[in-house]
């Protein structure tokens, strides 16, 4: 879901991709508008401020050419310093500035698409020195030639010291560079995660960051540093294209985030009709771009409006129908919807522009990153807990399988597979309790449930650890060791016959017992053999004692 509104908010950054104004630093210039009609001068011009409009927004004029005049200029540089003019990068053909001294001299710096290009600060700034002359600037006038005027023609322009220019670009390579480390972190982390669960979700997040990622260099201009050619309105219609495509690389994001069932019937239909119109018209800003600017910007900022259209009713059909990544969703997501919401109101001229409206883009996607990343370790932990709680369950199923009920010790399968395969020498005693028939006439079946407990807690309390002890039989009792802890049957009996029985009961049993292999199953059953021939020979004897087998101790 942080995916999405991530998209979101790059789609808000997307509605105004070609303006970047200055924030708050150095001395911000009002200007004046007049459209170009020709044949006149800047000098002229410089003489008649009147005949400029300072009451029309720029935006309101529409395409064309225009010269534009600035509030009187009273900020004084250090000496031998040049003065800078920013101003936002905007869709234009070609801009001059003329900057009048109080000596009278007028200078001028001319650009062409590729000029503009060279004049780019880090944030989209276009820069201009003012040549330093021993007279101070007095008012700026510009020229710009094809100005789209979707968002302006010269936007937010200031004037700024050089100690202030830098301390701006400083500040902008601190937060790009922030969110250039957060997107590739992210998606290292994605592609990762994605070998492990694959998701198809994280792969469309990716698609959307590695978006994001080029529009971030391209809106930010550090593009312009890496291809110095490249016209500045090739580069914006890449900031157009990256965002296009991030939205498209969002909704595929939400469509494959959520449940199916989330997206049944018209939903679906929706979400996949708009993914595909916000990648086609990216396709549409990289093919006719220079054609029909203002169409395909109207259409940009109606695709955007478009997204937060389709995510309305996602959201709602999560709340409906209770799926489980709502919350998720909408709490990583919230920033980056919210952020769009307000860019496109700005696009739409419904709320005054600025340099952070701008780069909230940035900054709201950074909160989306972070705020995935603690999601991503929230789907981490809920997955370890699953895995968690089916092992728990495999060991509890498994005890299950290999116990026995009644007496809590190993049963006779359990008993085998420890027993089978032990390479060094084994003893083995088969117990069996005296006349349990009569206890049980004496007191009731459970009355001999009973004392089939307190027998085993018995054997296990008088047998060294490490023994194997199980019930293989009704009142028959298997109990295994190495050979060289030389288990002491007597002892075993003498415990017995001490042991607090119900109804104060004396219970003795008879214990057969011999020493051997129990390398295979043929070991085992000569191993057994003997020592129920010796069990039985205790019994016949008279009970309360213990038997060796003949051959076993022969063989010890
Ligand atoms: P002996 O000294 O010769 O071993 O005599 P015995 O009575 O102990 O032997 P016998 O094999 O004749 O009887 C075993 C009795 O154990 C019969 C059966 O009802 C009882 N028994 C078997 N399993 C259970 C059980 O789980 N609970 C109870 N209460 N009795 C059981
Ligand atoms: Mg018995
Ligand atoms: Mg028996």
């Amino acid at each position: 879901m942080a995916r999405i509104v991530c998209a979101l908010v790059w789609a808000g950054l997307a509605l105004t991709p070609a303006a970047a104004a200055p924030p708050k630093n150095g001395a911000s210039l009002q200007v004046c508008v007049r459209p170009d009609a020709g044949g006149l001068t800047p000098r002229s011009l410089f003489a008649q401020p009147r005949s400029f409009d300072c009451a029309t927004p720029q935006r309101s004029w529409g395409p064309g050419d225009y010269w534009l005049l600035s509030s009187p200029v009273t900020l004084r540089p250090l000496p031998g310093e040049p003065l800078r003019v920013r101003s936002g990068s905007v869709w234009i053909r070609g801009m001059s500035l003329y900057a009048l001294y109080a000596d009278g001299h007028v200078a001028s710096i001319t650009v062409d698409q590729r000029g503009l290009t060279q004049h780019l600060q880090l944030g989209a700034l276009i820069e201009f020195a003012l040549p330093v002359r021993s007279a101070p600037v007095t008012r700026l006038l510009w020229h710009v030639e094809g100005a789209a005027n979707v968002r302006g023609i010269v936007l937010g322009p200031r004037l700024l010291t050089r100690a202030e220019a830098e301390r701006q670009t400083l500040g902008l390579a601190a937060i790009y560079a922030a969110f250039a480390g957060l997107c590739i972190a992210l998606i290292v982390y994605n592609l990762a995660l994605w070998k492990a669960l694959r998701h198809r979700f994280q792969l469309a997040y990716c698609a959307m960051l590695v978006c994001l990622l080029f529009y971030a260099a391209s809106s930010s201009a550090a593009l312009a540093w890496l291809l110095p050619d490249i016209h500045n309105n090739q580069r914006i219609t890449i900031n157009y294209v990256m965002l296009a495509w991030a939205g498209a690389a969002a909704l595929a994001f939400s469509r494959s985030f959520f449940e199916a069932r989330i997206f049944d019937g018209w939903v679906g239909r929706l979400t996949e009709l708009s993914a595909a119109g916000m990648a086609v018209l990216g396709l549409l800003f990289l093919l006719i771009a220079p054609v029909n600017i203002h169409v395909l910007d109207a259409l940009f900022s109606l695709s955007f409006l478009g997204l937060i259209a389709v995510i309305a009713p996602i959201l709602w059909r999560a709340w409906r129908r209770r799926s489980n990544y709502l919350w998720l969703f909408a709490l990583t997501w919230s920033s980056p919807v919210a952020m769009v919401i307000v860019r496109v109101s700005s696009n739409f001229g419904l709320l005054g522009w600025s340099f952070w409206i701008d780069n909230s883009t940035v900054l709201a996607m950074s909160a989306e990153a972070l705020l995935t990343s603690l999601a991503i370790a929230y789907r981490i932990r809920l997955l370890s807990l699953e895995r968690d709680a089916a092992v728990r369950q495999e060991i509890s199923t498994r005890r299950l399988a290999d116990t026995d009920p009644l007496t809590g010790l190993l049963n006779r399968r359990a008993f085998l597979a420890q027993a089978i395969g032990r390479t060094a020498e084994q003893q083995l005693l088969v117990a069996d309790i005296d006349h349990f028939k009569r206890i049980n006439d004496a007191i009731g079946h459970d009355g001999g449930d009973e004392v089939l407990r307190v027998v085993s807690r018995t054997l296990r309390r008088a047998l060294p650890a490490g023994t194997v002890i199980a019930r293989i039989g009704g009142e028959e009792f298997a109990i295994l060791a190495d050979s060289r802890a030389a288990l002491n049957p007597e002892a075993l009996l003498a415990s017995l016959r001490t042991a607090a029985m119900p109804y104060g009961l004396k219970v003795t049993a008879s214990i057969g017992s011999c020493i051997g292999p129990l390398a295979t199953e043929a070991d085992w059953q000569q191993l057994y053999h003997q020592a129920d021939a010796a069990l039985f020979a205790a019994k016949h004897a008279g009970r309360d004692r213990v038997h060796w087998a003949e051959p076993s101790r022969n063989a010890a």
